[in-house]
């Protein structure tokens, strides 16, 4: 019947209407500012950096590997690698960030950056009230304003922070494990030369 769609969609939008004063189910706005809804886990929108304890700088796992600033599609990312190297949060010597920024008035929020990144380094971010009247300074954030605690990313994405802590601890436990075999090796190493003379030496063979 011609208009049938349009009747449908009326009925539907009148069931909701007049559902809305007496189902909390069906009233899916809220009167924002004053109230908010929090956001869904799977919420997305501009990428931080993560770090770890209290000092952003210091705490920071990005390695300044620049996976994230190649194969981001609109190029938005851009990194200048340090000259000398700190811990990362598994304890190994690296590299770190000197400079990382990302224009965010480009962004197209389409999180590959998270999915190339080796580190668990950068994720995706929930705030959305980033308006400002700068279109050029005021969007282009340096890696003081990416950063943000591990501690945020548990409460944004509780689930995937999760994952990946767990994930971490695992690689830290083989790293040190792997760290403590090597240097093992490297100790018998030391103490074999001396021992292996005499134990070569022809039998029979007396010293000169
Ligand atoms: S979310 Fe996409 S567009 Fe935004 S910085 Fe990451 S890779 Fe680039
Ligand atoms: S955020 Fe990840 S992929 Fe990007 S430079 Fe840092 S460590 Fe590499």
């Amino acid at each position: 019947m011609l208009g049938e769609g349009i009747l449908k969609g009326l009925a539907e939008t009148a069931r909701n209407f007049a559902g809305s004063f007496v189902s909390a189910e069906r009233l899916t706005t809220v009167e924002y500012p004053e109230q908010r809804i929090v956001p869904i886990e799977a919420t997305r929108d501009f990428p931080f950096l993560v770090y770890d304890g209290d000092d952003w700088e210091k705490g920071l796992r990005c390695v300044a590997c620049q996976i994230c600033e190649k194969e981001c599609p609109p190029k938005c990312i851009y990194i200048v690698k340090s000259t000398d190297k700190k811990p990362d949060a598994l304890g190994k010597m690296q590299i770190y960030p000197a400079r990382f920024d990302i224009d965010i008035s480009v962004c197209m929020s389409c999180q590959i950056c998270v999915e190339v990144c080796p580190f668990e380094a950068i994720k995706m971010d929930t705030e959305f009230e980033l308006a400002t009247t700068d279109r050029f300074g005021g969007l282009l954030y340096d890696r003081q304003q990416l950063a943000k605690s591990n501690d945020h990313f548990h409460k944004i994405h509780p689930t995937e922070a999760a994952e990946v802590d767990a994930r971490l601890a695992e690689e830290k436990v083989k790293a040190d494990a792997k760290a403590k075999a090597a240097a093992a090796a490297a100790a018998a190493k030391a103490v074999a030369p001396a021992a292996t003379p005499a134990a070569k030496r022809p039998e029979g063979e007396t010293k000169p």
